[in-house]
């Protein structure tokens, strides 16, 4: 069987070497065909270079092969977890069916030659996952897709009944490549440790990231930065321009407190797609959508992005009723890893109502906040 590998980087080589030199002698023990590495497939141009004896497809080449019949399966190197959904939505649009996309082990767990290769949908893996440790947030900006600046009063999660509900997403997904911890604002939550330190409990492979606009970094105890420093976790700052006189002196205040820091780029405009206008492309949507890989862990219940659980600010806010749907709940009996993987590929009603995003200034909203700051038409 004809495979090729996803990427090009050194984890797609290694995983390429282990299936020749681990992988295929494994399989003649057991009578089963070999897997020939055909070669590996980018998004980049068409026609890179050779690596090595292999050669490098860009996905519609693969594609092309895949429809012929020459190359027969892609896998996805764990390591390579970036954009690993939209890699599925521009394989389904090129025909790719998901039977046909396999999954690797990690590289860094101690390999089985049973389990090197498993089928994507049944692989207790997801590239990522986000959850709200806050709803609210400090700062309200305009066209958020998270509605932060429609809450209300302040939300956060039970911690007791998230810590369940995440116990319960492990025993359907066991390994997530990055781990967003977010809201709304995540400094406002008093118990933000124990997210951290839970997350990293369940997922001790994952990136971890507390996602912040950085308003309120410099306050924070040094229990917050030990409690970092302890689960390898990152600081992502969305960097907007009310941080932008600030930023060198938070810049040096996270080196001292020797954690990790990532900073945005300056976020002058926001991306606003949200319409009242029911539309009938959900799928071409969805398949286009960047945040349909957001996957997020809300209440119980999982879905493709955050706005099955944020909608309902919108709607009590302005009285509308768009769709609340998309979630999957965590507790179905009958749940299975292959049901909630499927799940989380799959449009649904609420993106009829998102739309190609365009740019609007960045701002924060004022109160009442007119439905014009969420919405384009
Ligand atoms: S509702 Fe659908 S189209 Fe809209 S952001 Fe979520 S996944 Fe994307």
């Amino acid at each position: 069987m004809n495979v090729a590998i996803l990427g090009a980087e050194p984890a797609s080589q290694a995983v390429a070497q282990i299936i020749e030199n681990g992988y295929n002698p494994w399989l003649k023990t057991k009578l089963a065909e070999p897997l020939n590495v055909a070669g590996y497939t980018v998004g980049g141009g068409i026609g890179s270079p050779a690596l090595g004896d292999k050669v490098v497809l860009h996905f519609v080449q693969f594609a092309a092969l895949y429809h012929k019949g020459l190359i027969h399966k892609i896998i996805f190197p764990r390591e390579i977890f970036n954009g690993q959904t939209q890699v599925l939505s521009h394989l389904e649009m090129l025909g790719v069916k998901i039977e046909d996309v396999c999954m690797a082990q990690r590289l860094n767990s101690k390999i089985f030659s049973t389990n090197f290769i498993e089928p994507y949908l049944s692989a207790k893996h997801l590239p990522y996952l986000e959850f709200h440790v806050a709803d609210h947030c400090n700062l309200n900006c305009k066209a958020c897709e998270h509605y932060s600046g429609l809450v209300k009063e302040p939300h956060f999660p039970n911690l007791k009944k998230f810590t369940r509900d995440f116990e319960r997403l492990h025993e359907f997904i066991d390994d997530i490549g990055v781990i967003r911890i977010l809201g709304g604002e995540p400094l406002l939550n008093p118990e933000l440790n124990e997210y951290i330190k839970l997350s990293r409990r369940l997922y001790p492979q994952a990136e971890i990231h507390v996602v912040t606009n950085a308003l309120l970094l410099q306050k924070m105890p040094e229990e917050f930065f030990e409690t970092l420093r302890q689960c390898r976790t990152v600081i992502d700052i969305s960097f907007y321009p009310p941080l932008e006189s600030k930023i060198d002196a938070i810049k040096n205040f996270i080196e001292s407190k020797r954690v990790s820091l990532f900073v945005s780029p300056l976020n002058k405009t926001f991306t606003m797609k949200q319409t009242l206008n029911r539309h009938d492309r959900p799928r071409e949507i969805f398949l286009q959508c960047f945040q349909a890989h957001c996957h997020n862990l809300y209440e119980g219940k999982i879905a493709a992005c955050f706005l099955p659980f944020t909608t309902k600010y919108f709607n009590a806010y302005y009285e509308k009723n768009l769709p609340e749907d998309g979630a999957l709940d965590l507790y179905d009996p009958t749940l299975t890893t292959e049901k909630l993987k499927a799940h989380l590929l799959k449009p649904f009603e609420r993106c009829r109502y998102c739309t190609p995003p365009v740019d609007v200034e960045w701002t924060t909203i004022k109160n009442p906040s007119p439905i014009t700051d969420w919405v384009h038409d």
